[in-house]
């Protein structure tokens, strides 16, 4: 398609909007893109942005602003909660064969760096902007805005994020799930200096993650317990830090450091969603949270909207039509979206794991095949961090 002549909008300015907005626009398409909140990005703890992420970063131009701005991971540090004891180590940053760097960032500023270079690359954004109606079938497709305007489009991306207006329309509502776990998040400041790695501190039905920000000025935490009682599904909501004092109570110092630092704290319900079974209708496709909305595990949420973002550009300068376009964005997406979103699952299962002698037996095989097999061990989610979006074969 000659890009010059495709007209874009995208609803919701997060992390896939806006850098599927900068995407297009860079290559030369006509881009608007409607966020509903006031502020574009104020919002938001740490976010881990792996090799797969950063390379769609370092094609948008972002890649040095990127590493300046976020503490490079040198791994990922395993321990029993209980006792502190670390279980395993997993070394990342020069062990990948990415060129990319592993990177901790505050979502805020990598909110800002797309923000920045989507204004750059020519795109209209408009905040205070809510999109609630969406007519994709048509020869151009057409968004209603809650103002009453409307736009016109060859093509509508929707990026509007978790229980997803564009999402509805594609496929249905399929309701989530309430996974039964919910988790904290809380930046804290002040606490000393934190290795620039996350550590994880897995126990019976909870588990901890900390990682630094922002040069080690601030320790992003983030704290999943297990619990039957529902708890809304958002970004939003505060919390009393006493709550999450009261689920790490008696674990180890460590764990007891982070949490007494901690003076903010922010509570959501971890929902499991199915990855979208059909992506596009008419001029409509769903990236980001929207197609692909996965639990917190394995870090990838953030990550795989980039590779949505950089692979819908390609697609779309690879052929002919919107229609054949989209296809080729689906057929290439879904496979690799279900595969993170499964195995954030089981992640999900190994951290927690209740019964004492199950634990010490799980911990003590994670150690094992960490010291016997180190290569094999630490190339198990290679294909995660390694695949480049920019480069991927697109067949
Ligand atoms: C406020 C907020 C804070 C977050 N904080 C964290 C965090 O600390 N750590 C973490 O790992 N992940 C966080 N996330 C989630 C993470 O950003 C996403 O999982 C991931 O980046 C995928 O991005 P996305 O663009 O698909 O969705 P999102 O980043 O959720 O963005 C969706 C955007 O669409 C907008 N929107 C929704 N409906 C409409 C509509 N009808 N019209 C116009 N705009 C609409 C929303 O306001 C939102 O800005 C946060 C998300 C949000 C929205």
């Amino acid at each position: 398609m000659k890009p010059d002549a495709v007209e874009v909008i995208v609803i919701g300015g997060g992390v896939g909007g806006l850098a599927a907005a900068a995407a297009l626009a860079q290559a030369g398409m006509h881009v608007r893109l409607f966020e509903r909140r006031t502020i574009i990005g104020e919002i938001g703890a740490g976010l881990q942005i792996t090799p797969n992420g950063s390379a769609v970063l370092a094609a948008l131009g972002l890649g040095e602003a990127a590493r300046e701005m976020g503490v490079a991971a040198r791994g990922v540090v395993l321990h029993d909660g209980l006792t502190g004891r670390v279980v395993m180590r997993l070394p990342v940053g020069q062990r990948l064969s990415s060129p990319h760097p592993w990177l901790l960032m505050h979502r805020a500023d990598l909110m800002t760096l797309l923000h920045e270079a989507a204004c750059k690359a020519g795109v209209g954004i408009e905040t205070d902007a809510e999109v609630v109606r969406i007519a994709p079938d048509g020869r151009r497709a057409e968004v209603v805005l809650a103002d009453g305007r409307s736009a016109a489009a060859d093509l509508v991306i929707g990026a509007d994020g978790v229980r997803s207006l564009a999402r509805g329309l594609v496929e249905g509502d399929l309701a989530p799930r309430f996974t039964g776990q919910v988790a904290w998040r809380a930046l804290v400041r002040g606490m000393g200096d934190h290795p620039p790695e996350p550590h994880v501190f897995m126990g019976p039905g909870r588990h901890m993650v900390s990682y630094p920000l922002r040069g080690g000025r601030l320790v992003n935490v983030v704290a999943v317990e297990e619990r039957d009682e529902w708890v809304p599904e958002g970004w939003h909501q505060p919390d009393d830090p006493i709550s999450l004092a009261m689920a790490f109570r008696g674990w180890c110092d460590a764990v007891r450091l982070r949490i007494e630092h901690v003076a903010d704290v922010h509570l959501w319900g971890l929902f499991r969603h199915p990855v979208a079974r059909r992506w596009a209708r008419g001029r409509l496709v769903l990236v980001g949270d929207a197609a692909h909305p996965t639990l917190p595990f394995l870090a990838q949420g953030a990550n795989m909207a980039l590779e949505d973002a950089w692979l819908l550009r390609r697609v779309l300068a690879a052929e002919e039509s919107v229609s054949a376009a989209l296809a080729r964005f689906a057929a290439l997406r879904r496979p690799r979206a279900e595969r993170i979103v499964a195995a954030a699952d089981h992640n999900s299962r190994l951290y927690h794991l209740r019964h004492p002698l199950v634990r010490h037996l799980a911990h003590g095989a994670l150690a094992a095949s960490a010291r016997l097999a180190p290569r094999l061990f630490a190339r198990r989610y290679d294909w995660v961090h390694e695949y480049d979006a920019t480069a991927a074969p697109l067949a």
